[in-house]
């Protein structure tokens, strides 16, 4: 075994791995983050959605359909796909990757995200993926773009380049949560920017992001790849806020 392994077995003795969602200590520690408790209670997003924006239905018809938001105007991803509902054992484990820096437990989600069959997704059909970006100041304060640990799982899963450099946030905004739709539309409209036109003209592009709240900040980015030639966006999130 090798120094880092010697650590790693260390620290789990020193530090036992707790449930993210209840803080009960894991045994044995296998890459495991929820207890099987929390882990009944993760919801997965299934049965008909939104074929954009991929919200669920309340009366779950029984085929994909436009949700109202969408019919009233329309988002410039062609569409949007998340695994989790982001609530309870996944808002929390989200929340220490973001907010606390548990790397691993970043790496557990993003492993995940990797593995995961996306069924309407064609991952042939895309020439890059592309993380949305954090505005230097907020990449300073937290070290990592906790979006670019996805989009590389991804990438290296599916073989497709993930370029960090093509989008950039030249704008900076304070924390989103607590704003509504049209607050949060407002406030990050032209936050975004596009380095090299050229690379992304015709291209097909996926665009990565940990949760989709209100679609406010991936639709802009959409906006200024489709702006700057971009062919297509489709968005893949960890989580999805679900109104219902
Ligand atoms: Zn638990
Ligand atoms: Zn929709």
């Amino acid at each position: 075994m090798n120094l880092a392994g010697i650590l790693n077995d260390l620290s789990e003795i020193i530090f036992p791995p707790q449930c993210l969602g209840c803080a009960e200590i894991l045994h044995p520690f296998n890459g495991q983050i929820f207890c099987p408790d929390c882990l009944e209670q993760i919801h997965f997003i299934s049965g008909s959605i939104c074929n954009i924006c991929g919200t669920t239905f309340p009366d779950s018809p029984s085929q994909n359909h436009l949700c109202g938001d969408c019919q009233e105007t329309k988002p410039y991803f062609s569409c949007a796909r998340a695994i989790f509902s982001y609530d309870d054992a996944i808002l929390n484990a989200i929340y220490q990757f973001k907010y606390k820096s548990n790397i691993s437990v970043g790496e557990i989600l993003a492993d995940f995200m990797g593995g995961f069959s996306f069924p309407d997704i064609d991952f042939a059909d895309y020439s890059f993926i592309i993380p949305v970006p954090l505005h230097i100041k907020r990449l300073r304060e937290r070290g990592f773009n906790q979006s670019l640990i996805l989009a590389r799982a991804i990438g290296e899963k599916h073989q497709i380049s993930v370029d960090f450099s093509l989008l950039k946030r030249h704008k900076f905004t304070l924390t989103q949560t607590g704003s509504n739709k049209k607050e949060r539309k407002q406030n990050i409209k032209g936050a975004f920017e596009v380095t090299d036109k050229k690379k992304i003209a015709g291209k097909s592009i996926i665009l990565i992001d940990d949760v989709y709240t209100t679609g406010a900040t991936v639709n802009e980015c959409a906006k200024t790849l489709l702006k700057a030639g971009a062919q297509k966006v489709s968005v893949l999130t960890l989580a999805r806020v679900l109104t219902h």
